[in-house]
């Protein structure tokens, strides 16, 4: 069996492991070198803490909030476009409690089985990509974010995760190294964190020498179709066949599925990280500072702070302010650690695949024999890579799903 897997990002590429394992003869096709995306510079977290969908209620309020801030973490750039009124109207709908309910058990299971891959993979794979198992520590200042993260943390652990719920000065205990200035914090023991770079620079290589075939710079933009199938998989340089197509293109899915008349509602959400190297004392614990959501995560010697979201379109240009809203955020909570701002040059990007009601696209088309989706994982895609390219090879290969994923039916909106 001859799988193309058309995309090599963190979905496409543990699609391509677990099919590999499989016994299949995979290709992974990609429009780009695979030395950079949105699976490369992201902040490496690991968390089933976190299984909340991007629409959940407030989400809009604050949104229209932060919109007029220039360095606030989100922004929507408006424009007259049609599939972004769309997905915005779809988003509006699902911002409510009753899907952000019925979402967290799905989430849950594929999050929680994701995590479980990762610790098998720690064991099977011959290199090491960073992964430490020590937690995540959410921190707030405000008695406004303190009540609001213990809602959160209420319903997570009423559905799934344990927290803990540490002081200032227990925060400050569990990262003896760095000063810590906040109000308080919310730990979650069960999350994780890796240096995402290190994994997927790694993971290309293996897959190659297991016998995966690379085709990159490399773009798929038509298919041709018969008897209700992919025929043939057209890209700017070729024309292959093959017996399954995985098709896991991030944020450009909406724009490859339209090839295939399916509609795959996508925006991309841009975020931003930079890298600062060899801290004299770093922080133990992966953290998320509430009030500025940014990220923050311990990679060896180097310290990784990402965030932001800007509902932008495939756009590549950097936000020098919101970035400035990353760095300005950092002696908040942060007092001893002097962090310039970075030449743009280290300023990373990602664009991450956002569905408009936070799930990602998991399954078998219906309306065309040999296509399996896997894309839309937006802030999850990391967390989620493993157990998504777990639950594909099952699908491709026939074996019963170790998951639920109806809720991630690809084609729910078509
Ligand atoms: C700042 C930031 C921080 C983040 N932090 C985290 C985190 O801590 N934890 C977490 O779980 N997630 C995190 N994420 C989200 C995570 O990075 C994404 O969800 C994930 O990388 C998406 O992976 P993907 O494989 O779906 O898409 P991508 O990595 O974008 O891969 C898609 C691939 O498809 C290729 N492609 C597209 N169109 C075509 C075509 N027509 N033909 C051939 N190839 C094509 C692209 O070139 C690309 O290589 C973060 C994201 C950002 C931006």
């Amino acid at each position: 069996m001859k799988v193309a897997i058309i995309g090599g990002g963190i979905i496409g590429l543990t699609s391509a492991y677990y099919l590999n394992k499989a016994g299949y003869d995979v290709t992974v096709l990609d429009k780009g070198d695979l030395s950079d995306g949105c699976s490369h510079g992201n902040a490496g977290m690991i968390v089933p803490s976190h299984i909340i969908p991007l629409a959940a209620p407030g989400m809009i309020a604050k949104g229209i909030r932060w919109m007029f801030n220039s360095t606030s973490p989100f922004y929507v750039r408006p424009r007259v476009n049609f599939d972004l009124l769309k997905w915005g109207w779809t988003f509006y709908r699902h911002a409510n409690k009753m899907h952000v309910a019925k979402s967290i058990p799905a989430l849950k299971e594929l999050s929680l089985y994701s995590k479980a891959c990762y610790q098998q993979l720690v064991k099977d794979l011959p290199f090491d990509f960073g992964y430490a198992e020590r937690g995540l520590l959410m921190l707030y200042q405000t008695p406004e974010t303190e009540h609001e993260e213990a809602e959160t943390a209420a319903i997570g652990k009423r559905s799934w995760s344990k927290s803990t719920d540490p002081s200032a000065e227990e925060v400050q205990s569990l990262e003896p190294d760095v000063r810590v200035t906040v109000r308080g914090g919310i730990y979650f023991p069960g999350d994780a964190h890796l240096t995402p770079q290190q994994f997927m620079q790694q993971l290309i290589p293996y897959l190659k020498k297991r016998g995966v075939s690379f085709v990159t710079n490399s773009a798929v933009n038509d298919f041709s179709m018969q008897g209700g199938k992919i025929a043939s998989v057209i890209t700017d340089q070729s024309e292959q066949t093959f017996d399954e197509i995985i098709l896991a293109t991030g944020s450009w899915s909406g724009s490859v599925a339209a090839k295939l008349g399916i509609t795959v509602p996508m925006q991309a959400g841009k975020g931003y990280s930079f890298l600062v190297n060899d801290v004299e004392k770093n922080i133990r614990i992966p953290s998320i500072f509430l009030e500025a959501r940014v990220a923050v995560t311990p990679m060896g010697k180097n310290i990784r702070f990402g965030g932001t979201m800007e509902i932008t379109g495939v756009d590549h240009r950097i936000s020098i302010n919101r970035v400035k809203g990353i760095v300005d955020a950092i002696p908040k909570y942060y007092p001893d650690l002097k962090v310039a701002m970075p030449e743009v040059k280290n300023i990373w990007h990602g664009l991450r695949p956002c569905s408009p009601d936070g799930l990602p696209y998991i399954g078998r088309s219906k309306k065309i024999q040999n296509l399996t989706f896997a894309t839309g994982h937006a802030m999850m895609g990391l967390s989620l890579g493993p157990g998504t390219g777990k639950l594909v090879a099952d699908l491709v290969t026939g074996n019963s799903p170790e998951v639920q994923h109806l809720m991630f039916d690809p084609e729910r909106f078509d």
